[in-house]
């Protein structure tokens, strides 16, 4: 197979925060990589713009660092590397203050696309919009990219849309959500609307329920004190989580095209249910042999932040009727895990006299690691012990169909920001959708306030709180096994 990789307009792409983390350890690698691919045009520029004062010459050094830290050994080309820092310049400015901004001023060039990514923290997008428009850096053309979290309630988030809309329109602005730029995640798109297989059986008719799964080893040691304002139905289910539902709950769009993708998404979100208490169970990871538990990395011997949430969720339209949708995520699992299980139903009469009786196709689309998609199908168990039925994968690694080409798939920053610059917004959340999600989060995590609920110890190592079990098999359901 040939990869197809066609090259973006050229750019001048501005990075504030470009000393970052962020910017180290996935945008600047990112672009690299896509230079290394040829998708970005010898006349492209990177210009990083932070607080530090640097050089040209020593942002460079940082930016060769971190290719050699972050980008696998066999695509570090001493030649492509020394070409690709050819391309970047730095300009030592405080978003805040007003230096720094005429000498950004000068190096933007006309006739090519500008993009401007704010790698930095959501209460500098102000300043930053506010400044990009009057030292006239910023055209009607131009693109802002801006990072999670995309505030942490619903007025947080209308007053960071409102500070956005006052310089640019809905068209200039690419929020991230990295989860959509997952490989396999947009494969959900392909699978559902690609092959007439799925489709027909994508409702409550046939669905019994859905699990999304996005479980982590790591805990927040390091950033606990950021974590602890957060916790996992802010940090991961009003977005990514969020997204991925949409993607498998909503109906097909007319065209694949950004406004009519993000309609689709949009009306499943303002279609979910309020969730009641007793769907919804919070953990934290207690202490184990050699390191200590949330408690301690959190240093708030009070914390009632959640390292972990699973959530029975009901999507109130036509198509999902009394389907749940079961909801898990959490920090010192036993194993790095993302998938989404659909599980069919049974069919409607059994005409094998199975002692089983357990016939369920399951659809598994795994996210990480080894992505790839397994259904599960029926089959006959072989031998002569009569007709005794069991079920066996149909099982598809994508490393393993697509071969060589899979290597050079870009990683989802890569990918959004080629998006950016061919000014794609399919893979990016509108506006309307981040505040309806938010909608839809803020009267839960009010309610356990409100109630002083507190999040259950569960062991570093294990798939999460003895409640979360409960809240399947009180259904009659079980949680598939979190492993890699
Ligand atoms: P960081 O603290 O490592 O870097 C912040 C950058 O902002 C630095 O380059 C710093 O110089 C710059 N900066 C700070 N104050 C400034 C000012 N007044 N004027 C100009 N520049 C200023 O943060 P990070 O981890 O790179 O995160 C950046 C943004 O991306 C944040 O909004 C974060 O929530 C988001 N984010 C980060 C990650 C990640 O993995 N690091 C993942 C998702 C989202």
């Amino acid at each position: 197979m040939v990869s197809r990789v066609i090259p973006v307009d050229a750019f001048d792409l501005v990075i504030f925060g470009g000393t970052g983390d962020l910017a180290k350890r996935k945008i600047l690698p990112g672009l690299y990589r896509r230079f290394l691919a040829g998708q970005m045009t010898e006349n492209s520029r990177i210009i990083g713009a932070a607080r530090a004062d640097l050089t040209d010459a020593a942002f460079r050094t940082l930016v060769g660092e971190a290719i050699a830290e972050f980008v696998p050994k066999d695509r570090q080309d001493k030649k492509a590397i020394a070409d690709f820092l050819d391309k970047i310049a730095y300009v030592s400015i405080d978003a805040t203050g007003e230096g720094g901004w005429a000498k950004l001023q000068g190096l933007m060039r006309d006739n090519v696309v500008r993009a401007f990514y704010f790698s930095v923290a959501p209460s500098l997008f102000g300043d930053i919009a506010e400044r990009l428009h009057l030292h006239g850096i910023a055209d009607a053309w131009s693109r802002i990219v801006v990072e999670k979290p995309f505030g942490r309630d619903l007025d947080s988030a209308r007053a960071l849309n409102a500070v956005l809309a006052k310089h640019f329109t809905e068209a200039q602005i690419y929020r991230i959500d990295h989860y959509l730029g997952k490989e396999t995640v947009q494969n959900l798109m392909a699978v559902r609307f690609a092959n007439i297989l799925f489709e027909p059986l994508w409702k409550a008719e046939y669905i019994d329920h859905v699990q999304i799964t996005v479980a982590e080893t790591v805990s927040v040691d390091g950033r606990g004190a950021y974590y602890d304002k957060s916790g996992a139905m802010r940090d991961m289910v009003q977005n990514h989580m969020m997204q991925l539902l949409c993607l498998i709950a909503m109906e097909p769009p007319y065209h694949f095209d950004p406004d009519a993708v993000r309609d689709e998404k949009l009306k499943v979100i303002r279609a979910l249910k309020p969730v009641s208490p007793e769907h919804i169970v919070r953990g934290q990871y207690n202490a184990g042999k050699d390191e200590g538990g949330y408690i301690e990395h959190s240093e708030n011997p009070a914390s009632k932040t959640e390292s972990y949430i699973a959530l029975k969720v009901n999507v109130s339209n036509w198509r999902w009727q009394g389907v749940p949708f079961y909801l898990r995520t959490g920090k010192r699992l036993r194993a790095r895990a993302s998938e989404i299980a659909i599980t069919f139903k049974q069919p409607p009469h059994a005409i094998f006299d199975d002692a089983k009786g357990w016939h369920e196709n399951v659809l598994v689309i795994r996210l990480q690691p080894n992505e790839g998609m397994n259904l599960m199908v029926m089959i006959k168990e072989p031998g002569p012990g009569g007709m005794r039925l069991m079920q066996v994968p149909l099982d598809m690694s994508f490393a393993d169909a697509l071969g060589d080409e899979a290597e050079d798939v870009p990683d989802a920053y890569e990918r959004l920001i080629m998006d950016v610059i061919r000014g794609n917004q399919t893979l990016f959340m509108r506006g309307d959708e981040v505040e309806a999600a938010w909608a839809w989060t803020d009267p839960i995590i009010q309610g356990w306030e409100a109630r002083g609920d507190k999040p259950q110890g569960y062991d570093p190592g294990s798939s999460g709180p003895e409640d979360a079990l409960m809240l399947m098999h009180r259904d009659g359901r079980r949680w598939r096994e979190i492993k890699e």
